[in-house]
């Protein structure tokens, strides 16, 4: 694939899983092609299945707070998910789903070709990291994934009724932004393979 477009015309109404069979709208991602930082999602929720767009409830506002904390705006960074379509009733993601849909987000990835990878929970986590260790034991702190720098932080919706996370994501985002403002050549040179660390 040569660009965003091109991938989500091949990805199309897909039917490659059984979810395509219960989505409403198959959430691609959102936000620049050339960002230097991209979010990691599990899945759509009920609000982005309708909308066809990546964290817009309570959650996405909670975003949105927390890029405005270190002098983003939404439209300065992409978002996607492991899968492109809700699981019914938000249950968690399946094995054979993400097996599926995850060649999708490694092309998201390859086009983009962000500095900052940052995952949003527990699947987007173990996925990215290749890790069975939890978000809590792994959040805020960086991480490598072949070429890319990985911060792992609690999904905003973890955070939406719990003060403690809320806090605990503020103090990740600032470090975000302190990784975001270190000069490139502190960032690690192309290596082959996509999440390989
Ligand atoms: S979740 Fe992914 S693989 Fe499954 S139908 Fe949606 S886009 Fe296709």
């Amino acid at each position: 694939m040569d660009s965003l477009s091109e991938l989500q015309e091949f990805i199309g109404e897909c039917h490659r899983c059984p979810l395509g069979d219960t989505r409403t709208t198959l959430v691609f991602g959102v936000g620049r092609a050339d960002a230097d930082l991209m979010f990691v999602g599990e899945a759509p929720g009920r609000n982005e299945d309708l909308k066809g767009e990546p964290f817009v409830g309570a959650a996405g506002k909670l975003l949105d707070e927390l890029l405005a904390s270190i002098g983003l705006h939404r439209s300065e960074v992409y978002i996607a998910n492991i899968l492109k379509c809700r699981p019914p009733g938000n249950r968690n993601p399946q094995a054979d789903e993400i097996e599926t849909c995850t060649p999708f987000l490694r092309e998201q990835v390859r086009l983009i070709d962000p500095k900052v990878i940052v995952t949003l929970g527990n699947f987007a986590t173990r996925f990215v990291l290749k890790t069975s260790t939890g978000i809590t034991g792994l959040r805020g702190s960086l991480h490598r994934a072949g070429r890319f720098t990985v911060l792992p932080i609690f999904h905003p919706a973890a955070a939406l009724y719990d003060a403690t996370k809320r806090n605990v994501l503020m103090a990740d985002f600032a470090l975000l932004g302190e990784v975001l403002a270190a000069p490139d050549e502190q960032h690690e040179p192309l290596q082959a393979e996509l999440f390989e660390s």
